[in-house]
């Protein structure tokens, strides 16, 4: 479907700028003023045009217990999360609809989803996701959260000798796995892309990194994993490999130019200098580094080491929301607490170059997504600069990054195909996903973890408490 969007501001170097532009074929075909209509006419009058965002790591289903999670940190709020966790593919396809529809309406064309795999129901969780991405219209990149050792393994043992339950499934079976998924779903032209994605190095080992190596090169899929999320994950780090866990990931050939990491708040300067040089994508999730005290990320210092830096809502139990806009205002004006010299402050354009390029670039895809740039593919937002939030009328981008829009997302575009209009989400019944939502679930106050009980006192210990 060809349109073109008429009389829209964008943003340019000296300020702002009102053009027109063409969208032929799913792509942008020209972008300037008074240019003749293709297709539909859109009105673009009093709306700022601007390039998709990513929300470049989630994990959907944890939608499902948001709000509800005990405030603790990530190794025991995940032993927490698992104990209450036992989804149906039903709940995946709904939580997937979710996440598709909260990243949207904040600005997010695009969506990477760690997705957590119902244990026996793998490639069928696979699909019910891929299904609802399709049905929404979002563009998905859908990571199957794997690892190949037992929950407990991704505590450092301190002094004390730990076992650990093997793993119930195999690391040969769960590479499989993977491939089947990428023959059965990596469909990139159809805007859904599989990529692999071992959880971290705290529960995988490395016959499992390097078996997904081995698929990404194979298949050209990009990597995702969480890094260095933790304190408690940099002991560990040195427990396992007697180096740090990018000295690791690096020797053993993960990281490049396809692979983003999500949080990494514990790296060394060292460590820095090695994302750089192998042109690793950091994925920075603030709220949920917040939410679980887990640290705040050197953002402005991967950014002055030259360091790709874009932004994520992490999954929705430890946010607990997926409003892209709040992520990258936080994780924006976090550093300015962090660092004195304010001529490293992350601007609202910045802000914005971060979650749109910064975003494509961690998926391998900057020469056809993230920019308003004539032949890149049309995954476009127009957010209404009438609406009350971002009046009066100032800067648009900087009250679009800096303040607490709502309901500002007019319409947007995928690969050139509206799925947002009049602020709605036009590819689902949006108000049958809340009554679903609402109907298989309930208000709870009462529920304990019985894991978190098992390990709270070996975690207190190795961690000095
Ligand atoms: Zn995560």
């Amino acid at each position: 479907m060809n349109f073109t969007i008429e009389n829209a501001l964008i943003a340019i170097e000296e300020g702002y700028t009102t053009v027109d532009v063409q969208v032929v074929e799913g792509k942008i075909a020209a972008i300037a003023p008074n240019l003749d209509v293709v297709g539909t006419a859109v009105d673009g009058r009093n709306q700022l045009l601007l390039p998709g965002f990513f929300n470049a790591h989630t994990h959907s289903s944890e939608m499902w217990q948001r709000g509800i999670m005990s405030v603790l940190p990530l190794e025991l709020w995940l032993a927490e999360l698992y104990d209450f966790a036992p989804l149906d593919p039903e709940q995946v396809y709904l939580s997937a609809l979710g996440t598709a529809v909260e990243t949207l309406l904040s600005g997010g064309t695009s969506v990477v989803d760690h997705l957590v795999l119902i244990p026996g129901q793998e490639l069928e969780t696979i699909a019910t996701a891929v299904k609802a991405y399709r049905e929404v219209g979002i563009r998905a990149f859908v990571a199957p959260l794997i690892q190949d050792e037992s929950i407990t393994a991704g505590i450092p043992s301190g002094e004390s000798a730990q076992t650990h339950e093997p793993y119930f499934r195999s690391t040969t079976a769960t590479l499989e796995l993977i491939e089947e998924a990428v023959r059965q779903f990596h469909r990139p032209d159809e805007g859904v892309n599989i990529l692999v994605a071992p959880t971290g190095i705290q529960l995988c080992t490395d016959a499992l990194f390097t078996g997904c190596i081995a698929l990404s090169d194979r298949y050209n899929l990009c990597r995702h994993s969480h890094l260095l999320e933790t304190r408690a994950q940099e002991k560990l780090a040195q427990e396992k490999y007697g180096c740090t866990a990018v000295e690791h990931l690096k020797r053993i050939g993960y990281l490049g130019d396809r692979t983003s990491l999500a949080h990494c708040v514990w790296l060394s300067d060292a460590d820095i200098a090695i994302l750089a040089e192998t042109q690793s994508t950091v994925v920075h999730n603030p709220l949920s580094n917040l939410r679980l005290g887990s640290g705040i990320a050197p953002i402005l210092k991967y950014r002055q080491t030259g360091v790709n830096v874009t932004f994520g809502c992490d999954g929705a139990s430890s946010n607990d929301s997926q409003d892209l806009l709040e992520a990258i205002k936080i994780g924006s004006i976090l550093h300015n607490v962090t660092d004195l010299d304010y001529q490293h402050w992350i601007t609202p354009r910045q802000s914005v170059e971060m979650a749109s390029l910064g975003g494509a670039k961690g998926l391998n895809l900057a020469d056809q997504l993230g920019s308003l740039t004539v032949g890149k593919k049309a995954d476009l937002v127009l957010y209404d600069l009438t609406s009350l939030s971002l009046l009066p009328r100032t800067d648009p981008v900087g009250l679009l990054v800096l303040g607490r829009p709502t309901n500002v997302v007019n319409r947007a575009w995928v690969n050139g195909k509206q799925i947002v209009a009049d602020g709605k989400v036009t590819t689902i019944n949006v108000d049958e996903l809340r009554q679903e939502l609402f109907n298989r679930s309930q208000w709870d106050t009462q529920r304990k973890s019985q894991t978190v009980a098992q390990i709270e006192a070996h975690y207190r210990t190795v961690m000095g408490l």
